[in-house]
């Protein structure tokens, strides 16, 4: 790239709202190997990073808002760049100005609902907690064992309710006390942050954090990873320490401790897709396999991106709310590679994953041939004859 004049007002900018990482980047280029875009359209990090050094940025291109925080580049750069740091920064920069380009006005919006009723889809927080209408599910109390966690996915979009409810069955069957704060909860914020708007992220999680101390919560088991990466991660900058468990390791802790065991049978050939915050955030590989695995007649098969090298379903970092293209749609690709192996049940464990993967089920006319479940979706049929279902 050519450099022929630098911008020092731009740069105080962009340090201004914490985006100088690029100051040790050396463009190799080892970024823009794995990252995902690099399969769909021409975009470069390396190249972002070095327009930013030279305060070259332009905050009105769709490239500042691509980067998903899949996570896969952090891990392979040599100098210890933090990319996603530097896109959120960008972000807020154009935010700040007020400048934000067509294909993420949908970040507008979900800004002004997070800010106003504490979820992003608009929806109202009087009706948080009707997707438990008629199901085992009861206000949380102190002496509950555990704190469930439902994200705003899952509390009022009609798919993610049907994960919701599974979940709310599974632990009713295993015994386990448990409770939701309903109309108490907002948004976890993680994703809203990496969109650059710090405000709202902090505004979130202060009324989730007053939340949970008021009502004794301790050990608070989540469905989204998005909510295990803000709850477990993001609030200890707030100074407290809530223990963590995503639905997958306490659902495994169950199996472990004699708690739950799943005795029905599946016979289909199921692929699980990593979530990133999950997987790659995270390092929470092996739960979700061993579930899926304990299932009798069910055969596992891994995809071509897997585990550590998982392709992103292009649903983080605020991504879900923006509009991608045909033909850049990440979850189109994930759904041939779950054809691919012969998979029927394409199966993951994040509310975003499945949004953006049901979608392309539906776009790539895949719906008779595959589908998109979460891992308490498959555990609930295996243990149906015994957990009593109220929503299906
Ligand atoms: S991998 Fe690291 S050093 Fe190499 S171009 Fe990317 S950010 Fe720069
Ligand atoms: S975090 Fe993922 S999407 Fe973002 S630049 Fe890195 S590899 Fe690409």
């Amino acid at each position: 790239m050519e450099t022929k004049e630098l911008f020092p007002e731009i740069l105080d900018e962009i340090k201004a709202v914490g985006g100088d990482v690029y100051r040790l980047c050396y463009q190799c280029g080892k970024c823009d190997v794995v990252c995902p875009w690099n399969t769909v359209t021409d975009y470069s990090m390396r190249k972002i990073i070095r327009e930013a050094a030279f305060g070259l940025t332009d905050i009105s291109s769709d490239d500042i808002w691509r980067c998903t925080t899949c996570g896969s580049c952090p891990d392979r750069c040599p100098r210890g760049v933090k990319q996603i740091d530097l896109s959120v920064a960008l972000r807020t920069l154009a935010s700040n100005f007020n400048i934000i380009v067509p294909s993420a006005a949908g970040v507008k919006g979900a800004r002004s609902s997070l800010g106003s009723d504490g979820n992003p889809l608009g929806e109202d927080r009087s009706k948080r907690a009707d997707w438990a209408e008629g199901l085992p599910v009861k206000p949380f109390t102190e002496n509950a064992e555990v704190l469930f966690f439902g994200c705003c996915y899952q509390s009022y979009d009609p798919r993610m309710q049907k994960v919701a409810a599974a979940t709310a069955n599974i632990l009713a069957h295993a015994g386990v006390e448990f409770g939701i704060l309903g109309t108490k909860e907002s948004c976890c914020g993680e994703s809203v942050r990496k969109t650059g708007s710090e405000d709202v992220f902090k505004g979130l999680a202060k009324d989730n954090i007053k939340a949970f101390i008021d009502a004794g919560g301790k050990k608070i088991v989540v469905s989204s990873p998005h909510c295990f990466e803000a709850f477990a991660k993001e609030y200890a900058e707030f100074m407290v320490n809530f223990e963590v468990l995503h639905i997958s390791q306490f659902l495994s802790e169950l199996v472990r401790d004699g708690r739950l065991e799943i005795p029905g049978e599946i016979s289909k050939t199921v692929a699980y897709h990593d979530p990133c915050y999950l997987g790659r955030h995270n390092g929470i590989y092996d739960e979700p396999r061993d579930l899926l695995s304990s299932i009798t007649g069910l055969k596992l098969v891994e995809m071509e991106s897997s585990r550590e090298s998982s392709l992103c379903c292009g649903g983080g970092g605020g991504r879900v709310w923006m509009e991608t293209v045909k033909g850049e749609r990440f979850s189109d690709d994930r759904i041939e590679q779950a054809r691919a192996v012969g998979a029927e049940v394409l199966a993951t464990a994040c509310p975003y994953c499945i949004t953006m993967l049901e979608d392309s089920r539906l776009t790539l006319g895949a719906e008779d041939e595959l589908e998109i479940r979460d891992i308490t979706e498959i555990i609930q049929e295996a243990i149906l004859e015994t957990c009593k279902v109220e929503k299906d």
